[in-house]
């Protein structure tokens, strides 16, 4: 029988019932604990918050299983020799798209002029169709594709940017230069890595057509906080909404919370959900029992 330790206690509760019922669904005979001699464990279901950090002692662990989609906190773990599987979750996924979706079409419909001055105007300015948005996405991998689908659904017309060239989707740095000067929502959904920080900075931004709205909910780090403020300030960005930050939670001084065009959420864009990100775990597992190829490896060199 196999040795599973789930190494977050604090999300043990929620875990458990989830992942015991999808080992077993799987075929997966295991012992899921939250503590074991470390040279009995098989398989690591980690998370970034959990307190294991040095994976030395792990002798026998196959796999190291992460229940985050990012993986900035432990790619450049050097106590890691094992292969690293991120989490692409259907539920974590789904919870995200109507995040971008609902954020965009706040900005686009121009929801907050009625809901925050009620009855205190008459302006019969009817927003444009949706199809008459143009939205970038900066990422797209599970998530920005995800959203990019439901975004064309509703008739945006969306551009893509990646790092790798994909159909339809632009990549380097010209496509950059052309996904940004096109875009009237920019929606950022990159992995934090030494390449993506900081990419959105002061140059970048002025790339963006005056009034645009940046929306990112993938890491503080892809913008420069002060190049964004500064393009705030001018109203060269029209809106920031951002889930991510450097520090979180963001600090109770810093100008995001009181700027009066930015909406600060609390990473909650999306999250893991116990249910189906279990199925994923529990699938790794079945896989790397039966020799098959793992799903969502981390390649550590690129960082994601
Ligand atoms: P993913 O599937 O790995 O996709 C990442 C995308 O970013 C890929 O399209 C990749 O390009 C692109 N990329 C990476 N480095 C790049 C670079 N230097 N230049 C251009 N493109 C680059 O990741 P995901 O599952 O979609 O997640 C994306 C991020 O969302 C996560 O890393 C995490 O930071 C964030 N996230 C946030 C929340 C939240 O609640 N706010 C929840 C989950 C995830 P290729 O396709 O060419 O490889």
């Amino acid at each position: 029988m196999l040795t599973v330790l789930f190494a977050t206690p604090s999300l043990w509760a929620e875990f458990q019932p989830h992942l015991t019922a999808a080992l077993a669904e799987a075929g997966v005979s295991a012992r899921l604990v939250t503590e074991a001699r470390p040279e009995e464990v098989d398989y690591i279901v980690y998370s970034p918050i959990s307190p294991l950090q040095d994976f030395t002692p792990y002798t026998r662990a196959k796999a190291v299983l992460n229940l985050w989609a990012g993986v900035e906190k432990i790619v450049g773990n050097q106590t890691l020799t094992q292969p690293l599987c991120r989490m692409v979750d259907p539920g974590l996924t789904e919870g995200m798209v109507e995040w971008v979706v609902g954020h965009c079409l706040r900005h686009h419909l121009g929801m907050d002029r009625h809901i925050l001055n009620p009855g205190h105007f008459w302006d019969q300015t009817c927003p444009p169709l949706a199809r008459e948005r143009p939205v970038t996405i900066l990422g797209m991998g599970a998530l920005g594709s995800a959203s990019a689908a439901a975004l064309r659904g509703m008739n945006f017309p969306v551009t893509g940017w990646s790092r790798t060239a994909k159909p339809g989707c632009l990549h380097g740095e010209d496509g950059l230069k052309q996904a940004l000067s096109n875009a009237a929502i920019l929606v950022t959904l990159l992995p934090k890595t030494p390449e993506t920080e900081n990419l959105l900075n002061a140059d970048r931004l002025a790339m963006l057509p005056k009034g645009a709205v940046i929306v990112n909910p993938g890491r503080g780090a892809l913008i420069d906080d002060d190049a964004l403020l500064a393009a705030l300030d001018a109203g060269h960005v029209g809106h920031a909404t951002l889930d991510v930050f450097r520090v979180e939670p963001l600090p109770k001084d810093h100008r995001y919370w009181t700027h009066p065009r930015v909406t600060v959420t609390p990473h909650i864009a999306a999250d893991t959900r116990p249910s189906s990100s279990s199925r994923v775990i529990a699938e790794n597992i079945r896989r790397g029992e039966a020799g098959e190829p793992y799903l969502h490896l981390v390649d550590r060199t690129r960082g994601y």
